[in-house]
């Protein structure tokens, strides 16, 4: 679907057009420090039973509090911490720091939420992945099934046995997998039959035309029904509307993410809103 495979090789191509040679070097220098000076942060966006609640649980989506730039969002570093290998230490504070937290919340008794973390394809084809994941799940005392990893379909498609090995091996252990944008990187339904997932995650870019463009609505109405008889659970990102709520609720979405619902907000915030939606 070119509509919302554009979006992220745009902003790449953006972000370097636009930023000149030296800006590029001069962030790399800072994204080499931000991780040890503490200027990563990460932000939390609910998920939600659809149509309103209760709160499954939350999506770490990582931000860098740039000493001078303010707050960066990920799309403006990653493709660079991706090109240079440094998201692999990045990665493993991302998933330490989202562990740490979704502890802090079971403990405070939150235990019916999953942590959802992205994996970026180095990080998802990096040999030591299981193992980070593992210690990690062991240093927080923190049980596999409070995890969820988001990684890609197009991630999961590049090398379709070794994905098949790895999310195996997550899976056995109890971690639960997210197929993230799904609908827009082919994959094959033999493959998909396969794969050991436990969700599939709807593309933004079907979900906002979805109440007035008959061929999007088409779309996710033919994911639902395919995530329903793999017995995948199906999440809807970047609802924005009340209508695309309801539409996505009649289609059978089980589960809701946008800005309609609770933006990405840092934890502190996170469980206020909680407080919030579930006063009676
Ligand atoms: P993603 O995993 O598909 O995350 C969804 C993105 O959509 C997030 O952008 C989120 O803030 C945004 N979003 C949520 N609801 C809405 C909505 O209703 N409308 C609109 N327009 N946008 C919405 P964000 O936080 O800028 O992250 C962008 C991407 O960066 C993520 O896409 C993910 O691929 C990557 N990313 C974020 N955090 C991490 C991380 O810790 N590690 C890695 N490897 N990648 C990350
Ligand atoms: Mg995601
Ligand atoms: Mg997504
Ligand atoms: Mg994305």
């Amino acid at each position: 679907h070119a509509k919302a495979q554009g979006r992220d090789v745009y902003c790449f191509f953006e972000n370097s057009m636009n930023v000149n040679a030296h800006d590029q070097l001069q962030l790399l220098q800072d994204l080499r420090h931000a991780l040890a000076q503490g200027e990563l942060v990460l932000h939390y966006q609910p998920k939600f039973q659809a149509p309103a609640g209760p709160v499954l649980g939350a999506e770490a989506l990582l931000r860098w509090n740039h000493p001078t730039r303010g707050l960066i969002s990920p799309d403006r570093f990653i493709p660079l911490a991706e090109k240079t290998g440094l998201i692999i230490p990045i990665g493993e504070w991302v998933l330490d720091e989202a562990c740490r937290q979704m502890r802090e919340w079971v403990d405070a008794g939150h235990d019916e939420w999953t942590i959802a973390v992205n994996l970026s394809p180095l990080q998802f084809s990096h040999d030591r992945l299981v193992r980070m994941v593992t210690e990690t799940l062991l240093r927080h005392g923190l049980e596999p099934h409070y995890l969820t990893l988001e990684i890609t379909e197009s991630t999961a498609m590049r090398d379709v046995e070794s994905s098949l090995a790895i999310l195996s091996e997550l899976h056995a252990m109890g971690v639960r997998i997210s197929i993230d944008d799904f609908g827009t990187g082919y994959s094959s339904l033999l493959y998909l039959k396969r794969l050991p997932a436990t969700e599939l995650k709807i593309d933004r870019g079907f979900i906002r035309d979805l109440t007035h463009d008959t061929e999007d609505a088409a779309i996710v109405s033919a994911i639902v029904a395919l995530g329903r008889s793999l017995k995948l659970g199906i999440v809807a990102e970047g609802v924005e509307t009340s209508e695309q709520q309801e539409f996505l609720t009649k289609l059978g979405c089980d589960s809701l993410q946008g800005y309609l619902l609770g933006r990405p907000v840092p934890a502190e915030k996170f469980v206020e809103a909680d407080k919030l939606l579930s006063r009676p």
